[in-house]
């Protein structure tokens, strides 16, 4: 809890709540891999490749652009074949292009030449990649091989520090915080419930607090100018 939690609202059901953001989601686009996932893209290859093109991207950039490499190559042989410059090519939108068409191709290449042309369900293997964190790394596990993961961005940091659910002043700690105490059965579709929920709802800037599901037990921790 926090240190000193407002007396003004409820005791804070992560079940709940949870309950109450699922709900509120409905109707709002499926956070980026999830919707490629659900679009045939599920292996833990593509999943990695599109979690890079997202990281500091829109979705509504980086799902097309997913959608375009992919298309063209799906494997880490077909990527490997690709070359960097092409790849660069192809993922033009996204932001850091160049750095990141070096990033996947180096995972294609290490994949197609020392991991049997397979990526393995390995965390420390995906953050053995430069360029992959735990963000990246969590999420694709938990999509692609049904591991309990739980993936840290800013939406997730964000609303769950608001909520007072977790104190933390990093993503790092806050996926260390989360892991101490949401239960695992959440731990994958937190982000997918936490990005939409954050893009929507709970806004970097003037979160909608008036309407909001969750308010009545949310802490509004560092909230100062909500609609
Ligand atoms: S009440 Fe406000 S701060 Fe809390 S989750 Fe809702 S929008 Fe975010």
């Amino acid at each position: 809890m926090e240190a000193h939690p407002r007396e003004d609202k409820q005791p804070f059901d992560i079940e709940e709540v949870l309950t109450r953001v699922r709900e509120s989601i409905r109707g709002f686009a499926d956070a980026a891999m999830f919707e490629l996932a659900a679009r045939g893209h599920a292996s833990l290859f593509e999943q990695l490749v599109a979690c890079i093109l997202s990281i500091r991207t829109r979705d509504e950039v980086s799902l097309p652009v997913s959608l375009r490499l992919l298309a063209q190559a799906r494997t880490p042989e077909a990527m490997r074949r690709l070359g960097p410059e092409r790849i660069g090519a192809l993922i033009r939108p996204v932001t850091f292009p160049e750095p990141k068409a070096k990033t996947i191709h180096a995972i294609a290449v290490r994949t197609v030449q020392e991991l049997g042309g397979e990526l393995p369900c390995d965390a420390e293997v995906l953050q053995s990649f430069k360029g992959v964190g735990p963000k990246c790394a969590h999420l694709a596990l938990g999509i692609a091989c049904g591991q309990a993961r739980i993936s840290v961005d800013i939406h997730v940091h964000r609303v769950t520090n608001r909520w007072g659910y977790v104190q933390a002043r990093t993503p790092e700690q806050t996926l260390a915080a989360l892991e101490a105490k949401l239960p695992r059965a959440h731990w994958v579709e937190l982000n997918r419930l936490l990005v939409p929920f954050g893009k929507h709802v709970c806004t970097g800037t003037r979160p909608q607090c008036t309407t909001c599901p969750v308010l009545s037990m949310c802490q509004q921790v560092g909230v100062r100018n909500p609609r």
